[in-house]
C-alpha cells in the first residue's frame, strides 16, 4: 500500500494551487487542439480517432516549468505521450521520431504554429 510522504502531499498541494491560477484546457479548448492537429499525434503523426486515444500533452512537460495553458499542449497520441516522450525536451523528442528531415521540419512548424 502506498503511504503518504511529506513529499506526495507537497506535491498534491503544488497542483492544486497550480490547477487554480493555470488551469488545464477546457473541453472545447481540447476540441480546438484536436481540429489544428488534424487528429494526428503531433510527434508521429499516428491518426487519433477517438478523443479516448488522443492525449493532451504538455508540449513543455510541468517537471520542466510548463504550463497548464491550453498554448502548452498538443495533441499526442498514448505511446508518445506516456511511453516515449516523458519529460524529455519535445524538439529533441520529434528529432527522434522523424527520420525525415521534411517531415521533421513540418511537424516542428505545425507544432510553432500552435
Ligand atoms: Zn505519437
Amino acid at each position: 500500500m502506498g503511504k503518504q510522504t511529506p513529499g506526495l502531499t507537497r506535491n498534491q498541494i503544488r497542483r492544486s494551487l497550480r490547477e487554480l491560477v493555470d488551469p488545464s484546457p477546457t473541453d472545447k479548448e481540447k476540441n480546438e487542439i484536436r481540429k489544428f492537429f488534424n487528429y494526428e499525434c503531433a510527434y508521429c503523426g499516428k491518426k487519433i480517432k477517438q478523443n479516448k486515444e488522443g492525449h493532451i500533452d504538455h508540449l513543455v512537460s510541468s517537471a520542466l516549468g510548463g504550463v497548464n495553458n491550453i498554448a502548452n499542449r498538443v495533441l499526442s497520441c498514448a505511446d508518445c505521450n506516456e511511453k516515449q516522450k516523458l519529460d524529455m525536451p519535445w524538439e529533441e523528442f520529434l528529432s527522434q521520431k522523424n527520420l525525415n528531415k521534411d517531415l521533421l521540419q513540418k511537424r516542428k512548424e505545425k507544432i510553432s504554429q500552435w
